[in-house]
């Protein structure tokens, strides 16, 4: 039965996989934003957890996922099914078959929980009391949470002010879970203060919650520093979907042509594809790769491939990567996910070699796929996991054009049931575009870097 294929407890994958051997260049080493030469090791270890630091510049080719968080994965709902979308390509008219794996059956409703989880798990048991984190619209702050609650951490989530205020049930979530939350800026951090002083009612950011969040974590030993994308630790604990994926399309003995997966940081799109692009690279299987990112956001198709800061405050290490500058103010889209300037450095990697090829979209057309999704497959999904599904509907179209039987796959990563305003607004005709018209930090930074 090929509509849905679901796996048993037992095929719960193992490892993660960690692609830095696999991939066509080495990883440029984070800078100490201090003296612009590699970070010191310490000087992370102040930041993450331990095992984390370590995990980031791994030459495992495989780390093993200990017995304790796959028995947390079990809970959580993995494995997660992967469905058949055969009422969308119908309403498509396509000669596309189009497969999707679905992260939205998890606890939380999205991937984030899988790297929530294991980051939790090193945290306790270096004996860290508190982790401190950001969200934005309020998927990883709720991930987090959930995982400090199921292993005795406490949590504090600094959360941008525009999404504390409009998107409340995420926030009561995360006080479910027993988290602390606080809007961003606030006036807990001489970052946040700043931000303040510009404007009392400054809406936030990811990049700015992220400044706050490490400033808190510098000022308590017993704290450390937790992020939900961007990393190659996140990507690597993401790794469980695409290693089932895999499974699951072999179980229905069907093979996938073209990949697809939206894009903010990366991590749910890295954690998808890389147990297919391992075997891409070895020229065992030939895949397309495409990554939807919004143009709001437009890291991949408007960026520049730089060293830059991973907050807005300049506080983090610089890392290499697609950026948009770390100043640039993402409009507020509904999509918060993807609301980031910059880009995971392995994935900027593989867009560098065309092993991936960058898409973006404007949310209202990203809307009007996810109604057409709703309305044909009976998943509401999230605005972020929307582009993902534009992005399947024009390449599923170009297959008809060409009459051509492509197999689609892609991941959903996440349900929209608590981003209903997003769906309002749209249909109430109330939701607009952004289209950046340049990106003045940019062009400096361009120029900085020559
Ligand atoms: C956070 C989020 C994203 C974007 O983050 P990535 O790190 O790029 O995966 C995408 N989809 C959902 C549902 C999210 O919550």
């Amino acid at each position: 039965m090929e509509l849905k294929s679901i796996l048993d407890v037992d095929s719960l994958p193992k490892r993660w996989y960690n692609i830095l051997l696999d991939l066509p260049e080495r990883l440029a080493p984070p800078l100490d934003p201090e003296t612009d030469e590699p970070i010191k090791r310490e000087k992370l270890e102040r930041i993450f957890a331990r095992e984390l630091v370590k995990q980031e510049m791994s030459s495992e080719r495989y780390v093993d996922i200990p017995n304790e968080v796959r028995e947390m994965y079990l809970k959580i709902g993995r494995p997660t099914p992967l469905f058949r979308a055969t009422n969308f390509e119908r309403a498509l008219n396509t000669p596309a078959r189009i497969y999707f794996k679905y992260e939205g059956e998890t606890i939380t409703g999205s991937h984030k929980i899988n790297t929530a989880i294991a980051q939790a798990y090193y945290a306790k048991k270096q004996g860290i009391e508190r982790l401190v984190t950001e969200t934005g619209a309020g998927q990883w702050g709720t991930a987090l949470s959930v995982a400090g609650s199921l292993l005795g951490l406490k949590i504090r989530v600094y959360m941008a002010r525009a999404s504390y205020l409009q998107k409340p049930y995420r926030k009561i979530l995360m006080h479910v879970y027993g988290a602390e939350v606080y809007p961003s800026p606030s006036d807990r951090t001489e970052v946040g203060r700043k931000f303040l002083a510009e404007d009392p009612q400054h809406p936030g950011g990811l990049g700015i919650a992220i400044s706050e969040a490490i400033e808190d974590v510098l000022k308590d030993e017993n704290a450390r520093y937790s992020l939900g994308s961007v990393l190659n630790h996140v990507l690597m604990h993401q790794t469980v979907i695409g290693e089932e994926a895999k499974l699951q399309m072999e179980k229905i003995d069907v093979q996938p042509d073209i990949l697809v997966g939206c894009v903010g940081g990366g991590s749910n799109f890295g954690g998808f594809i890389y147990p297919f692009v391992r075997d891409f690279i070895r020229g065992k299987e030939e895949y397309e790769f495409y990554a939807v990112e919004s143009r709001a956001a437009p890291s991949m198709t408007r960026g520049i491939y730089t060293y830059d800061f991973g907050d807005s405050g300049g506080l983090t290490p610089k890392i290499k990567m697609h950026t948009l500058g770390h100043t640039y103010y993402v409009p507020p889209i509904h999509a918060g996910g993807l609301r980031y300037h910059g880009l995971a450095p392995t994935l900027s990697i593989l867009v560098n070699h065309g092993v991936v090829k960058p898409m973006a979209y404007h949310q209202r057309e990203v809307f009007d796929a996810a109604v057409l999704f709703a309305r044909t497959e009976g998943i509401v999904p999230a605005p972020e996991s929307a582009h993902a599904i534009k992005g399947v509907m024009d390449l599923a179209l170009e297959a008809k054009r060409k009459n051509e039987e492509k197999v689609i796959l892609f991941n959903l990563s996440g349900h929209g049931l608590l981003d209903l305003k997003g769906y309002e607004d749209f249909m109430n005709n109330e939701m607009k575009d952004y289209e950046p018209k340049e990106f003045p930090v940019l062009s400096q930074m361009s120029l900085e870097s020559r």
